[in-house]
């Protein structure tokens, strides 16, 4: 598989899925010797399963474990660390990655427990854990989904994991593009699989899950936010941290000289796809395929709704430098206000996020606005605290 291609498979079986395209990308090639210490790098954002939306489905990673250990290759680490104000040993367990690291012999790194150390990355000093430095080959397995503040996520935004918390909270107040780009050269992406498989469109942390049941491989993390851009109804310059990744020379976002491959639907023992089903009618006889079968590449030609609730909601909100998590949680909470016919009832604008620290105001979310007149406590406060308060808030203002 060359850097300019993403390629793609289709299906429901997502472990044997996952094997089939490592198998086709040929991933084992591109791995220094069988003793190399190969991390795998899940999004385990918060505690909830797969199927919400915002974390990386375990299938996935049992097929790239199952892969690499069938392939001789026994150093493996999987390595994560929740956002502030989630634990992520409490994700592990809701994920099920204690189970799939039980069965497999494999190790967890906690990172959010790990040290640091300072990386300068072209002009932007970042720390970074520790374990990043031990590792000789680093498989990157982000869920495609909308981000609320930088309006995508995948496989750049997902090195987040690998930075202490101190750091997550400095990456708000320097404007979270310029530092996610910069990562980019401070953590090598080797490889990357992309869990498209249901990935929420609008909001990291999840709720609002789109099933697509599809798997992708690339080696090149900027073509991948790239191409996400493009399927979420976005230019590259929507969003800044590609182009500046670009420009960084941390890969390249030219989708117009990239191939978007797909292989076809994985059916739990070989591939499907149309180029496949006219070999079937030339050869007559399904032996004839199975004892020929590999995959025959063609374009992928996805399409995926358009998702702007982010967009509404953000009307309603003044954000200065907010954490992930405190923004992540509040915009579920105004979506369930607006369900309700309660949101266009609040009349002031909802302040969030570091920047109003030491500042006054009418209402404000988690302990950066605690000198506001109202205030959800917290750091974060979670999405029911939110959501009980404003509804209390606006009650109250209705009935005045
Ligand atoms: S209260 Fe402030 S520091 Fe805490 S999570 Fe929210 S924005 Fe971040």
């Amino acid at each position: 598989m060359q850097k300019h291609q993403i390629l793609k498979i289709y299906g429901t079986d997502y472990k044997g899925m996952t094997k089939r395209l490592l198998t086709e990308a040929d991933l084992k090639e591109r791995i220094p010797g069988k003793g190399a210490r190969i991390g795998i790098k899940p999004n385990l954002v918060s505690p909830t399963p797969a199927s919400y939306g915002a974390t990386t489905h375990p299938e996935v990673v049992a097929g790239i474990i199952e892969y690499l250990q069938e392939n001789g290759f026994r150093n493996l680490v999987i390595a994560e660390g929740s956002w502030v104000g989630d634990k992520t040993a409490e994700a592990v367990s809701a994920c099920g990655y204690d189970e799939l690291v039980g069965q497999y012999g494999v190790e967890f790194l906690d990172t959010q427990k790990d040290g640091s150390y300072k990386a300068d990355c072209k002009g932007l000093e970042l720390n970074i854990c520790n374990c990043v430095k031990e590792i000789d080959f680093l498989i990157n397995v982000p869920v495609l989904k909308g981000h609320c503040q930088t309006k995508i996520t995948c496989a750049l935004k997902n090195m987040k994991g690998l930075i202490p918390n101190s750091e997550k909270r400095r990456f708000h107040s320097l404007g979270l593009h310029r530092p996610i780009a910069h990562l980019g050269l401070g953590i090598r992406q080797d490889f990357i699989v992309v869990d498209h498989i249901c990935g929420d469109l609008d909001f990291e942390d999840g709720g609002n899950p789109v099933v697509k049941n599809c798997v992708m491989a690339a080696c090149d993390p900027v073509l991948v936010d790239a191409y996400v851009c493009s399927l979420l109804h976005y230019a590259v310059q929507d969003v800044p941290y590609v182009e500046i990744a670009q420009r960084l020379g941390v890969g390249s976002a030219d989708l117009e000289h990239a191939q978007i491959l797909t292989c076809g639907i994985w059916n739990g023992n070989r591939l499907e796809n149309q180029k496949q089903s006219e070999r079937k009618e030339a050869c007559q006889t399904d032996s004839a395929i199975q004892s020929e079968e590999k995959a025959f590449w063609q374009a992928d030609n996805e399409s995926l709704p358009l998702a702007r609730k982010v967009v509404e909601l953000q009307d309603a909100v003044e954000e200065v430098e907010s954490c992930s998590a405190c923004y992540g949680y509040l915009l579920p909470a105004l979506e369930r206000l607006k369900q309700e016919g309660l949101l266009n009832k609040l009349e002031e604008k909802i302040c969030i996020g570091q920047g109003y620290q030491g500042k006054t105001g009418q209402i404000g979310i988690g302990r950066c606005t605690k000198d506001f007149i109202y205030n959800v406590k917290g750091c974060p406060p979670t999405e029911d605290q939110i959501y009980e308060f404003l509804k209390h808030y606006i009650g109250s203002n209705y009935v005045i």
